[in-house]
């Protein structure tokens, strides 16, 4: 068996994950630890990682405090409106009185924002978004965290957290192997930030086979940023809350653009108005959240779902009167060249010209994600200024475990903060860090060498068990004693999608099916231990699908528990129909133990600050 050499990293600060919340944990760790050790590793490279890889046309979070525009208490009355009355409203105000700093650090770094020839301010999209020449977008703020790292390890993919060796609940750093060599790395660190993106692929997607890799959410975001903390004890929040996006059909381009600033709008196949039509029997759901403004993602969503189940589908974006200004056609294909050039591909390839074309709209399969219209992730200690008592237990951003702190996506409770936010977040977390740090004195954690040795072995299994498992066939992929990381994936996402709520079950799911979905998934944990790969590029496959199996646990767990339907239009409890203020009026927390396999749920108070 081939042996992999073992490099060892020491740190101060270790960010795991290089996108949005990295790149701004790296940058505010070294302002404030001018003298610190700052790593980030990135499984990627951090160029083009991530969400913002391909670039965006637009920054979603953006208050405009300068101009009066909006003020961090109306960006948190969006967000727990949207998000049908349950944020962290603590974790959210943070991200919004900083946010506008964040921006304008952009601007500074060379991101072109457009202007308003009227008023010399940002364009604005719609009430929270500005518009960006955004292309290279990720190169822009992927260099300012290059000059205030120490060190960037590209190409490295982190498998496991580790924890001191005298106290077992406290972070110590972080192992993985580079993808390209294969070596193995061991960092050690006093704090860790994991900012490792969401969730795409553990639901079944819409476009299967060769056109799988089409999805919304960025089919490289694995679920590391749930796993790892979740191996490592953390507490999570909110994981039932998957998101379900309404795009562009085939391309899953955004609709953002074109409702707030094209002005375009919906219609059924008969050209008709469909939305109001529901939301007469939705009120019955959900009482007065459907009679608010703006109407909740999650409902617009539902009406678009049961118009088309009622027969009077396709629902379409009706672009033919924008389009005929000149300057908003323009608009309308840079949005995606900017940022989602499959949309623009998929248009030409199927002879769809907007300006003669109502382009057709369909909903995506679930993600899971905590800086969207969605706050999946884990459960954060808020700050120290304006966080209720019960929302802090150390370090802001800090998770329930000692020194493991987290941004963007990883961070659950706190809807709406999109690249601009996460970013921001990764800046608090960085922050705190340093301050965790600079408190630490010398009670620096140590690794446990036996704990790293035996992950190692078990890192680089997949292979082994490939190696050996080959010898017994001759020809095909399929092995008696190996399962391909292709093979799990498929069966988690049919798994996900039968039983907890994909497309093929319109999104719904009752007590037995997510029983039994449990069930199912428990097997395929079983399998897990008999992944093949057959390189370096299936070894990274099989630990993708590790996080990701156990990201789908956690959500199966959590859509059990919450024995209420809350999101109509992002999932349905068939057999608790109505959305239930009295009793799940709160949030939802597990904490796995990694030694018996067991999940502790539990409710947590929702502290409504902001009037
Ligand atoms: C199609 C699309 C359109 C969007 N549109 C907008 C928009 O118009 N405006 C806006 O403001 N926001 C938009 N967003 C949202 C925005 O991109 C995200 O909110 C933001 O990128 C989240 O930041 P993050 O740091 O949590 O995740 P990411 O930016 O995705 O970064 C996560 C990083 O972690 C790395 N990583 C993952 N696992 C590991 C591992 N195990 N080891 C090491 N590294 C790892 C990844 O490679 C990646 O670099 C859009 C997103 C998408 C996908």
């Amino acid at each position: 068996m081939r042996r992999h050499k073992t490099v060892f990293v020491d740190s101060d600060i270790l960010v795991v994950g290089g996108g949005m919340g990295g790149c701004g944990a790296t940058y505010e760790s070294r302002y404030w630890g001018r003298d610190l050790k700052i790593v980030c590793v990135e499984k990627a490279n951090i160029e083009r990682s991530g969400a913002v890889a391909q670039g965006l046309y637009a920054i979603n979070c953006y208050m405009g405090m300068q101009w009066n525009e909006n003020q961090p208490e109306d960006h948190v009355r969006y967000a727990r409106n949207d998000l049908m009355g349950l944020v962290r409203e603590d974790l959210g105000y943070d991200i919004a009185r900083h946010v506008d700093s964040t921006v304008h650090k952009f601007e500074e770094w060379g991101l072109p924002i457009m202007r308003d020839p009227q008023t010399g301010r940002y364009q604005r999209e719609g009430k929270w978004q500005i518009m960006i020449h955004g292309e290279s977008y990720k190169p822009i703020v992927a260099e300012a965290a290059r000059k205030a790292a120490t060190e960037i390890y590209n190409r490295i993919m982190v498998t496991h957290l580790l924890m001191d060796k005298d106290r077992p609940k406290r972070v110590a750093g972080a192992i993985g192997f580079n993808v390209r060599t294969g070596d193995f790395y061991v960092f050690r660190a006093k704090a860790v930030i994991v900012a490792a993106g969401g969730a795409s692929h553990i639901f079944k997607p819409r476009a299967v086979g060769e056109g799988m890799g089409r999805t919304w959410y960025a089919p490289w975001s694995s679920a590391s940023a749930y796993a790892l903390p979740i191996l490592a004890g953390a507490k999570m929040t909110q994981m039932e809350n998957r998101i379900v996006l309404t795009r562009f059909k085939d391309g899953y381009g955004p609709v953002g653009a074109y409702f707030l600033h094209l002005k375009t709008y919906t219609q059924n196949a008969y050209g008709q108005e469909y939305e109001p039509t529901w939301f007469n029997t939705l009120r019955e759901r959900v009482g007065d959240y459907v009679d608010r403004h703006p109407v909740p993602t999650c409902l617009r969503n539902h009406a678009l779902l049961e118009e088309v189940k009622a027969g009077r589908g396709p629902i379409r974006m009706v672009t033919k009167e924008a389009f005929k200004d000149a300057h908003k056609e323009t608009v309308g294909w840079e949005n995606f060249l900017g940022m989602t050039i499959g949309q623009a591909v998929v248009w030409a390839s199927q002879n769809i010209d907007p300006k003669e074309t109502n382009p057709e709209l369909t909903t995506s399969e679930p993600y899971v994600m905590g800086s969207h219209a969605t706050c999946s992730g884990a459960w954060a200690s808020g700050p120290e200024d304006y966080a209720p008592a019960e929302y802090q237990w150390g370090y802001n951003r800090m998770m329930t475990v000692e020194g493991l702190f987290g941004a963007g996506d990883t961070i659950g409770g706190t809807a709406h903060k999109f690249s601009s936010g996460s970013f921001t977040e990764g800046r608090i977390a960085g922050k705190a860090a340093v301050k965790y740090v600079n408190e630490l004195g010398k009670q620096t954690p140590q690794v446990s060498e036996a704990e790293y040795e035996e992950l190692k072995k078990t890192v680089y299994k997949p292979m082994e068990n490939f190696a050996i498992g080959r010898n017994e066939i001759v020809a095909g992929t399929v092995s008696p004693s190996y399962l391909l990381p292709i093979h799990g994936l498929q069966r988690l996402e049919k798994i996900m999608d039968e039983y907890v709520g994909g497309i093929s079950a319109h999104y719904t799911t009752n007590e037995p099916l997510l029983t039994r979905g449990l069930e199912l998934l428990y097997m395929l944990k079983e399998d897990l231990a008999h992944l093949g790969a057959e390189d370096l590029h299936q070894l990274q496959r099989a630990w993708e699908l590790q996080h990701r199996v156990l990201a789908s646990e956690c959500v199966t767990q959590h859509t059990l528990f919450r024995t209420e339907t809350r999101w109509p239009g992002y999932y349905y409890r068939a057999d608790h129909p109505k959305l239930d203020d009295e009793n799940w009026h709160c949030f939802t927390l597990s904490r796995y133990d990694r030694e018996t396999g067991k999940w502790n749920m539990e409710k947590a108070p929702v502290y409504h600050i902001i009037d």
